[in-house]
């Protein structure tokens, strides 16, 4: 059985995330998605929300592609958790060339770790590639239009969590 292990802090799960585990869930029988906890990056959303939305896209895709998905919030060593929840493979999405620097040396680490794992990269759909959790969160302040880059239940979180 073929297990991969998406982590991300999915803070909120964007058009990115969903293409990236599309794909993944292509490649595999169960795929976990590793909800990072990261207190210290102070998420807009606490854990339960952004696994509650995970968990709702989680169903449509796994309904689509008959792949199993679990969502599995982790606050331990990438590699761990990777152990914890017996993937093979980890999957990491690759956007511009400048997430390939912090890639390279976490391949590099978590190689050194066990090299047992192996970390796969996909690449998200080309109008999917430059949405970035962090800038939706931002154009949301702002008032902007998200719709293009979030699901209508995730745009609705965040319109809800600005008080708009
Ligand atoms: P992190 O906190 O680890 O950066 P994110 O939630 O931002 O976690 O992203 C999780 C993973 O999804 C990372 O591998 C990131 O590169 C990838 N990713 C995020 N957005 C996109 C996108 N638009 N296209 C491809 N990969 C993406």
């Amino acid at each position: 059985m073929r297990i991969a292990l998406y982590p991300g802090t999915f803070d909120p799960v964007t058009l990115g995330h969903i293409d990236i585990m599309r794909r993944a869930a292509r490649l595999t029988d169960r795929l976990v998605i590793g909800v990072a906890i990261n207190r210290d990056k102070g998420p807009m959303f606490d854990l339960e929300e952004r696994v509650a939305m995970i968990e709702a896209e989680a169903a449509k895709l796994s309904a689509e592609t008959g792949t199993e998905f679990v969502v599995h919030p982790f606050e331990n060593l990438l590699i761990d958790c990777a152990r914890d929840v017996g993937a093979q493979i980890i999957v990491r999405g690759l956007r511009a060339v400048a997430d390939f620097e912090y890639e390279f040396q976490m391949v590099g680490m978590n190689r050194a770790l066990d090299d047992e794992v192996e970390t796969v990269f996909l690449m998200a759909e080309a109008r999917y590639q430059a949405i970035a959790s962090k800038l939706v969160k931002e154009i949301a302040r702002l008032g902007g239009d998200i719709t293009k880059f979030v699901s209508p239940a995730v745009a609705e979180a965040l319109t809800g969590k600005l008080g708009r």
